[in-house]
């Protein structure tokens, strides 16, 4: 018999596949043309040509042994010293290869980052609304996820909620920027109290409290938007970061984890953090695709596809008079549905062939959430089916 704790996990990915069946179904009925899936986030956009370039040229010169063997659990050392000099460079960051260790996508170094840190009881601290799997992450470890309820005003922290929530047990906050699901960037002036209020709370606790920011969407900003870089705004903190919407390369699993070298006991760290990328079976970020991104370094997706639909879909949603912050980030809107009700708002879409994400699945019950990455064309057919949805709850002008 399985194991109690999957149970649960379980039947909760049946309701993720249930949506991806009901897309098959509805693609049957109406055509796959037809069907405006926008559940879920898997990029559009084509890896940069560089990607492919790289591969084959990688094939071609680099020494098999090298390129396929085992390595050092923390990678390959040339490859972290390239992107440790690139982040120095964009950023001003104090850091060398020494800080950072190459994991498998943004989802590995997580659960790398809690099996170094986590003991069982912890709380981490979340924003509301927040990418799901976090839960399961912590829980992983048997720690648990504490849910700091949104500012639906502006879905930036809410610090004022978060000082209330913080307790000796808390060891980390999560932050992730720009977010999934809002597509918001998190300001500067946010993030530097952020950074203050966890100074003083590990003050009056006398505790460790980590933050870690979750940046797999650091490069699709829009509009010259600025996305701080919090990794020396406080000593405990660790960014985690992955190519997966960067370069488009979400199957191929590749990004890295980056420590502050301020960190209390900062070498036992990054030792601890080599050791849990081998025991949880990563053993090392996958080899070709890190050679990959050491030759990848300047290459980037371009962000004007996703721009263009996010222009679209947002200029029609307010047309049709639903209300939603204008993403600056990300490839996610996220409206405020006419009724309280999410998922019986995102129930009534499937009539008009739109699979859309309800806000409660992000832990911000009265939203829901659109991923627009996917064809233009696609957006442009789509609009009609959303001003159905509008007109059925009465909400144009
Ligand atoms: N964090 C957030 C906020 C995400 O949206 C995702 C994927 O959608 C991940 C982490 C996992 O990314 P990766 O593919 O790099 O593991």
């Amino acid at each position: 018999m399985i194991a109690n704790k999957m149970q649960s996990l379980v039947a909760n990915s049946s309701a993720i596949r249930a949506m991806f069946e009901e897309g098959k179904k509805m693609a049957a009925v109406v055509g796959a043309e037809n069907v405006f899936d926008f559940s879920l986030g898997n990029p559009s956009a084509e890896p940069p040509a560089a990607v492919k370039e790289a591969i084959l040229n990688i094939l071609s010169e680099e020494p098999v042994n090298l390129v396929h063997g085992y390595m050092n659990n923390s990678g390959y050392e040339d490859v972290r010293k390239k992107i440790a000099e690139s982040i120095q460079s964009e950023f001003g960051a104090a850091i060398t290869e020494d800080n950072l260790i190459m994991t498998v996508g943004a989802a590995g170094g997580l659960n790398v980052i809690f099996k170094t840190i986590l003991n069982p009881g912890d709380e981490v601290l979340t924003f509301a609304p927040y990418f799901a799997e976090y839960r399961n992450y912590c829980e992983n470890f048997n720690a648990s996820l504490t849910v700091v309820p949104a500012d639906l005003n502006s879905f930036q922290p809410n610090l004022q909620a978060c000082e209330q929530y913080i307790t000796a047990k808390t060891k980390a906050v999560m932050i992730n920027t720009p977010n999934n699901p809002t597509g918001v960037v998190y300001q500067e002036a946010v993030l530097r109290e952020l950074a203050q209020l966890l100074l003083a709370k590990e003050k009056e606790f006398g505790t460790d409290i980590y933050l870690i920011s979750d940046e797999p969407y650091r490069k699709l900003a829009y509009d010259g938007v600025k996305i701080p870089y919090v990794l020396e705004m406080y000593h405990n903190t660790f960014v985690g970061y992955s190519y997966s919407k960067a370069l488009s390369l979400a199957g191929e699993r590749i990004g890295y984890i980056v420590a502050n070298s301020q960190m209390v006991d900062f070498k036992a760290t990054m030792d601890a953090l080599n050791v849990a990328n081998r025991i949880l079976g990563f053993v090392n970020a996958p080899s070709l695709f890190q050679r990959v991104i050491g030759r990848c370094l300047t290459a980037e997706v371009d962000v004007n596809i996703y721009k263009k639909n996010r222009d679209l879909l947002y200029q029609h949603l307010i047309e049709c008079g639903f209300s939603c912050i204008k993403p600056e980030g990300a490839f996610y809107l996220f409206p405020k549905a006419p009724i309280a009700d999410d998922k019986a708002f995102c129930n009534a879409a499937k009539k008009y062939n739109l699979l859309l994400v309800p806000g409660s699945a992000f832990g911000c019950p009265g939203y829901f959430r659109i991923a627009y990455c996917t064809d233009f064309d696609r957006i442009q057919r789509s609009l009609a089916s959303f001003s159905k949805l509008a007109e059925e709850f009465n909400l144009s002008n």
